[in-house]
């Protein structure tokens, strides 16, 4: 494995050949954050390790969260001070040390429509928050704004009623991207990075006490080969309940599906230069600025249908709507929207004593349990305590080792792009003459890649093509294709467009109008025929209709739903 933990998709030969030949001290289960979160810890305690992810980095919930890296106002309510206390700590770390390129930091105004009551109350609950912090600042301190302020930053709110508000700070990633990251920094640390090959039975000793290892298929061709290790990691999310079930084990807890919505409409629709966060009934109301647009949600209904896929309801749209119309000045309409998604929380339900709690009122902390020896799983937790859960699912994994094994180093290991970060940004226009791209451009690059920007430009030096952009009116450059293909494991369509790029929700077409140059870009170092890229592009088309159903069976009015027409 490169040194530069390049997970290049034309090597997945070799990949598996190294999963089935090699005996490995840890295989995780799962290439979500959690999951990946592990492989790093323990690739970078000096274990051998391998990670078996069934479809994609990030497909499952790690790719559909708010993107918020925060200490999570409201769980203050709900007295969790052990949870908020610990999320603000990885808060700071990831943007100060870890991931400074990638997780930064963003305002939030709390909008307050009560005088008397509101004020105190959300201030000293946000003083909490803002002493709660270690004594390096990262982010600013939170501060008191007059209406006439609040509107000044957010034209867009509703002037009656409004009392005043609040702004704090928080912090928001790019969650599918945070996810590569990580795991490609464990593949920087020897760990073996297996995507679309899906655990389907766990391997015992002969005695049947022990776990050894997981039997896998290779979900591109069908094949099924066994993966020894010494301890196996189940961080599989809202799908552990089912791989406790390969085993035929009893866990001691369970995973309670919640559904969150959100929908994704364009920066001009809502006029603030703030994020917001609004009071709801049940809970709270984000507006996360996203580039171009804002990301507002989200909603947190029990699931039970296809996990794979959480199509949003009608109905979810409607609610996320209805609580913004509650503030702002121009209602936004199903005309503004450009995207709807959803994601399921994976919350743990302990065996005894929930009594049928709403999903909102189930903890956010993690639950590790050791169902069999050889066997540790972990589930619950959140997008921001990801370190924190994967120091601790491992710390359980190697206890029965026999032999000392180092603790956690994560909070000392940046991940791949932050290091010498601080020496690359003000060489940003030196790179831009270099490349002959916009300083616009180099500053997206270092947004996503940090020190690895440069490996992306490179790419065009061979192919100027490749520095065009990708599609119309978004910053992505279709080196960044090539570069998803080379370096970061992509091996379909939907995978460049739904999670290395955000076109999926960031395009009115989802990115359809791309999809077939994706697929040359990716055909051409694949090797794929004209038939096969064909194939590729329209498995894509499947997937958006899939996944949107809402806009699907409701387009609305807005003339510029290419997505509609293109489905
Ligand atoms: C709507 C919503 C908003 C959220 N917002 C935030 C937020 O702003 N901040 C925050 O901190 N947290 C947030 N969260 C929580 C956070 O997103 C999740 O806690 C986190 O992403 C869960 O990651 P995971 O790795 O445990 O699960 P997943 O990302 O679902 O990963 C599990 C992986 O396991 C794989 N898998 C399953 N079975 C197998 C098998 N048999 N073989 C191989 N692989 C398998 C799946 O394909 C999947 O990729 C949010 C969650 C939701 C739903």
């Amino acid at each position: 494995m490169a040194s530069n933990g390049a997970l290049d998709a034309r090597d997945r030969g070799a990949t598996l050949s190294r999963l089935a030949a090699e005996r490995f001290d840890v295989l995780v289960i799962g290439g979500g954050i959690t999951g990946a979160g592990a492989a790093l810890d323990a690739a970078s305690r000096g274990l051998r390790v391998a990670l078996v992810e069934a479809r994609d980095l990030a497909s499952g919930t790690s790719s559909r969260s708010s993107k918020l890296i925060h200490g999570g106002l409201r769980y203050l309510e709900q007295f969790d001070f052990k949870l908020v206390y610990e999320a603000l700590r990885e808060r700071d770390l990831l943007v100060s040390k870890l991931a400074p390129h990638l997780v930064k930091p963003v305002s939030f105004m709390y909008p307050l429509y009560k005088k008397v009551v509101e004020r105190p109350y959300v201030g000293a609950g946000l003083a909490l928050y803002d002493a709660m912090e270690g004594t390096r600042r990262p982010v600013p301190h939170h501060r008191h704004l007059s209406a006439r302020g609040a509107l000044r930053r957010a034209p867009a709110l509703a002037p009656d009623r409004l009392a005043g508000a609040m702004l704090y700070y928080d912090a928001q990633v790019d969650d599918a991207r945070h996810t590569l990251t990580v795991a490609r920094t464990a593949a920087a640390h020897s760990a073996v990075v297996a995507t679309r090959v899906s655990v389907v039975g766990l391997l015992r000793d002969t005695e049947g006490t022990r776990v050894t290892g997981a039997r896998v298929r290779d979900e591109e061709t069908g094949r099924e080969f066994p993966v020894r290790a010494e301890a196996v990691v189940v961080c599989a999310g809202v799908w552990t309940d089912l791989v406790h079930e390969l085993a035929g084990i009893r866990a001691g807890y369970r995973v309670r599906m919640s559904k969150g919505v959100h929908v994704v409409v364009p920066r001009a629709a809502v006029d603030a230069d703030t994020g917001m966060i609004l009071r709801t009934d049940k809970s709270v109301l984000f507006f996360i600025p996203w580039g171009q647009h804002w990301i507002v949600g989200t909603t947190d209904t029990d699931f039970t249908g296809d996990r794979a896929e959480p199509a949003p309801a009608e109905e979810d749209v409607e609610y996320i709507l209805a609580a913004a119309n509650r503030v702002l000045a121009r209602p936004l309409t199903r005309a503004d929207v450009v995207a709807v998604y959803a994601g399921l929380r994976p919350l743990v339900d302990p065996r005894q004593g929930n009594g049928g709690k709403p999903t909102t009122k189930l903890s956010r902390e993690h639950v590790v349990d050791a169902p069999l020896p050889g066997l540790t799983s972990i589930a619950g937790g959140k997008f921001t305590t990801y370190r924190l859960m994967a120091r601790d699912v491992v710390d359980a994994a190697v206890a029965d080792f026999g032999r000392d094994v180092p603790g956690s180093v994560t909070d000392q290991v940046p991940l791949l792009g932050a290091d010498g970060l601080a020496a690359v940004q003000p060489a940003a226009s030196r790179l831009a003459e270099d490349y002959g791209v916009s300083r616009a451009t180099v500053e997206h690059l270092l947004g996503r890649y940090g020190t690895l920007a440069a490996e992306v430009l490179k790419l065009t030096r061979d192919d100027a093509g490749l520095a065009r952009p990708l599609a119309e009116g978004h910053p992505y450059l279709r080196a960044e294709v090539a570069y998803a293909v080379t370096h970061e494991n992509a091996l379909h369509v939907e995978d460049v467009l739904m999670r290395r790029t955000r076109l999926f929700i960031e395009s009115a077409d989802a990115g359809v109008s791309v999809a077939a140059e994706v697929a040359a870009i990716m055909g051409r170092l694949l090797g794929w025929s004209r038939r096969r890229r064909a194939a590729e592009t329209r498995r894509y088309l499947a997937l958006v209709q899939a996944e949107q159903t809402v806009t699907a069976v409701d387009p609305g009015p807005a003339p510029d739903r290419a997505l509609a027409t293109a489905r």
